[in-house]
C-alpha cells in the first residue's frame, strides 16, 4: 500500500482550498492518503466526497474539511509529539503521522483500534503508536505532549489531557453535547486560554467502559 496523490484526492484538496484551508503541507498530507482504505469496501466509491462516512460501531470517519481544519491548527514549528484521542478509522492519524515526528493515538473500541493499527502499518507509517484505552485518561506514560487533538466531542474539558501537555502546549477539541464548538486551548503554567474556532458535529467522547 502506498501513499500518493490521485486525481480524486487532488480534486478534494481543491475543494478544501475553496473552503479556506490554505496550509499546503496539510493539503498534501490529506491528498497522499488512500481514503478508500479507511472505510468499508461498500463505501469506497464515496471515499473522496467531502463528507463524514460511517466506520461501523456507530462511529464516523470525519469529513476531510474538519480533518484539515483541526490539523491546520496544530501546524506550529515547536510541535513534534502529538497525542490523538479517538483513533476511529485512523485517517486523521495518518495525516498527523506525515506532519509530526511521533503520533500517539488512543481508541476505546478494540476492533477499531486493531483495524486502524493494521492500516497505518500497511501504509508504512511507523511513527504512530496506537493504544486501546480511555481517552479521558490520555496516555500518561508517554506525556508530556506538545499537542493533543481530540476527534470526539467532550461534555467537559478533560483535565488529564490538559495536564499531559507541556507548558505552552496546544489542545484542539470539540466541546459540548447537543451544540458543539471547536476550541483551541493553550496551556501556560497552570492556566489555560480558550479560543473559539467554529461550530462542529462529532460523536461523543464516551465516559466509562471500554468496548
Ligand atoms: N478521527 C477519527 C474519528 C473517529 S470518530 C476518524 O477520522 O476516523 C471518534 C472516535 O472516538 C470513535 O472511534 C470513538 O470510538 C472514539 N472515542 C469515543 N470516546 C472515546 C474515549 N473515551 N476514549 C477513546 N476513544 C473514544
Amino acid at each position: 500500500m502506498q501513499l500518493g496523490r490521485t486525481p480524486q484526492s487532488i480534486y478534494l484538496c481543491q475543494q478544501l482550498r475553496e473552503q479556506g484551508i490554505c496550509d499546503e503541507k496539510v493539503l498534501d498530507a490529506i491528498a497522499n492518503i488512500p481514503r478508500q482504505l479507511f472505510v468499508d469496501e461498500a463505501l469506497a466509491h464515496q471515499a473522496w466526497d467531502n463528507a463524514a462516512l460511517p466506520i461501523g460501531q456507530g462511529q464516523t470517519l470525519s469529513q476531510p474539511y474538519i480533518v484539515a481544519r483541526m490539523t491546520e491548527l496544530l501546524m506550529q514549528a515547536n510541535i513534534k509529539r502529538v497525542l490523538e484521542i479517538g483513533t476511529g478509522s485512523g485517517f486523521q492519524t495518518a495525516v498527523l503521522a506525515q506532519l509530526f515526528d511521533e503520533v500517539y493515538s488512543v481508541e476505546r473500541i478494540k476492533v477499531l483500534q486493531f483495524q486502524a493499527k493494521r492500516r497505518l502499518k500497511n501504509l508504512d507509517l511507523h511513527n504512530v503508536f496506537t493504544k486501546h484505552g480511555d481517552g479521558w485518561l490520555g496516555w500518561p506514560t508517554k506525556a508530556p505532549f506538545d499537542a493533543v487533538i481530540v476527534t470526539a466531542a467532550a461534555a467537559l474539558l478533560p483535565e488529564q489531557l490538559v495536564e499531559q501537555m507541556r507548558d505552552g502546549g496546544l489542545l484542539v477539541i470539540p466541546l459540548g453535547s447537543e451544540q458543539q464548538s471547536l476550541f483551541k486551548i493553550e496551556r501556560h503554567g497552570h492556566s489555560v486560554t480558550q479560543t473559539y474556532i467554529e461550530p462542529v458535529r462529532f460523536v461523543p467522547l464516551v465516559n466509562g467502559e471500554l468496548a
